[in-house]
């Protein structure tokens, strides 16, 4: 093969062996000869992925450190142990999710078998966005090769650091007739959403998640669309300062704020902000130190363009903290700004930077309302010290998932799905929510041919007897 592991690679002539209908036509042909169905066979790519992890641990870390500058810390609990985890489940839990399903039985089937039956789909199509690209990557793939699939994995071609090191290294440890990576961006992805897949699982923008649910339409094939959007983040005045401010600045520029899930906006009085904003400021300062430019505790922006994304939305309502940013080096501060009017770009777009706008309402109904006159979030937050106010916001708004007094600490549990509701998404994963994501729930009643005597009453010609069957 190549020495990117890769069947084509459009960036590098020479390693195009064959062309992309070829290869899915082989991994195609692995699938219907059953090869990827025993568990056997899964679980020695999923301990494949386990060797990946351990053995390319430095390399993997460098990639997260070029693309991003992730911290390692960051880079430790939100890539490595996350996928190390879901493969660790996967392999532990494997036979009895493959397990036939028992469901309950009517009088008229008393005597008969009824299951639910965990098929692969087939062929499945994974697109990975540029934010965690490693945790993205291997976590959904756990999932399509726990469940039987053969796998064509896009990876992101922003990320392009950790691009390289998926395309030369991970094909070494899985089976060749079951895997398959293509690179590229929206040209080449285009081009290999116009093949029909059995599932295609993306993460990314909305904007492409349209794009990528247009083209499956057109062979009827099913999505899940992992999609990002705007995180309202409600703080009660009922609340202490300095404990929100820990929270909230933790989990908003965790990953230099390019995280899906990550608090976008607060709600919150006046009052609240004029109690919080000494309090982001004292938290922020202690995270990265007075001169966030030189912590290492702070990543960068992935690139040019979304730096100049960034560094626009600066410029809306007023600087209350941070507000710096340099070129040279994609660093933009951890940013509040204050003041801010719902019609400007930073309240109209997801945000995906350290940058954190408070919007003022004047009481937990308005900060219901306002969420809920836009779209349905990934993810929302309320902190107070009153549970009821907690359950209030929970119980009158919808998103994909939702976290009370804290961020995105929901998205670590396995045991919880992970995904959207509305524009931010549709379908989950995680844990054995990806196993039953990538499995086609196949219902199966076996029936002897006995009994005949008694089934014949139902047939015609079609007497009184028969409404009363
Ligand atoms: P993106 O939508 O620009 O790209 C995602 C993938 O789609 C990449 O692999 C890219 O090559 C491909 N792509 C880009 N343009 C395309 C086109 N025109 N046609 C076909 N494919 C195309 O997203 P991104 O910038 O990589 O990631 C940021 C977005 O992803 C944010 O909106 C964020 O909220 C979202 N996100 C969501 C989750 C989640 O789990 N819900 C996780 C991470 C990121």
């Amino acid at each position: 093969r190549c020495e990117h592991g890769s069947p084509w690679h459009p960036r590098a002539e020479a390693c195009r062996m064959d062309s992309v209908g070829d290869t899915l036509q082989r991994l195609r042909e692995t699938f219907s000869a059953g090869r990827t169905r025993p568990a056997e066979f899964r679980a020695t790519q999923l301990e494949g992925l386990g060797r990946f992890l351990r053995d390319n641990k430095q390399l993997l870390q460098e990639a997260l450190a070029r693309d991003l500058r992730k911290p390692d810390f960051e880079a430790e609990v939100s890539e490595f142990s996350m996928a190390q985890h879901e493969i660790h489940l996967a392999l532990r839990n494997l036979r009895a999710w493959m397990k036939d399903e028992k469901v309950p039985r009517s009088l008229g089937t008393q005597l008969d078998r009824a299951f639910i039956r965990k098929e692969p789909f087939g062929l499945v199509l994974i697109i990975v966005p540029w934010n965690y690209p490693l945790n993205l990557t291997l976590v959904p793939l756990v999932g399509a090769l726990a469940a039987g699939n053969c796998v064509v994995l896009k990876p992101s071609e922003i990320s392009k650091n950790m691009e390289q090191v998926l395309a030369e290294v991970l094909p070494r440890y899985l089976d060749q007739s079951c895997f398959a990576m293509v690179l590229g961006g929206p040209e080449e992805t285009g081009q290999l959403l116009e093949h029909r897949f059995d599932y295609i699982f993306f993460t990314g923008s909305p904007r492409v998640g349209r794009i990528v649910m247009t083209a499956a339409a057109k062979h009827l094939t099913p999505v899940t669309l992992e999609l990002g959007g705007k995180n309202p983040c409600y703080v009660d005045d009922n609340c202490d300062p300095e404990t929100v401010a820990n929270r909230v600045a933790f989990f908003r520029y965790f990953n230099t704020g390019q995280t899906c899930v990550a608090p976008d906006y607060v709600l919150c009085s006046p009052e609240m902000q004029e109690r919080l904003l000494p309090a982001l400021q004292s938290t922020i300062a202690r995270f990265f130190g007075e001169d966030p430019r030189s912590s290492p505790n702070l990543g960068r922006i992935i690139n040019d363009k979304h730096f100049q994304r960034l560094q626009g939305l600066l410029g809306c309502g007023r600087v209350a903290i941070g507000g710096q940013s340099d070129q040279s080096d994609r660093y933009i501060a951890p940013t509040v700004l204050v003041d801010v009017q719902e019609t400007e770009p930073v309240m109209q777009e997801e945000i995906f930077g350290p940058i954190l706008p408070i919007v003022n309402v004047r009481s937990l109904d308005e900060a219901i309302d306002f969420i809920n006159r836009r779209e349905k979030p990934l993810a929302l937050y309320a902190f107070s010290k009153s549970s009821e106010v907690v359950k209030q916001v929970l119980a009158r708004t919808s998103s994909g998932g939702f976290c009370g007094n804290d961020g995105f600490m929901h998205v670590s549990l396995a045991s919880l799905p992970f995904g959207g509701v509305g524009a931010s998404g549709m379908g989950r994963y995680h844990g054995k929510f990806s196993f039953d994501t990538f499995s086609h729930h196949r219902a199966c009643l076996l029936r002897s041919q006995g009994m005949e005597k008694v089934y014949s009453i139902r047939y015609p010609p079609y007497t009184p007897r028969n409404l009363r069957m």
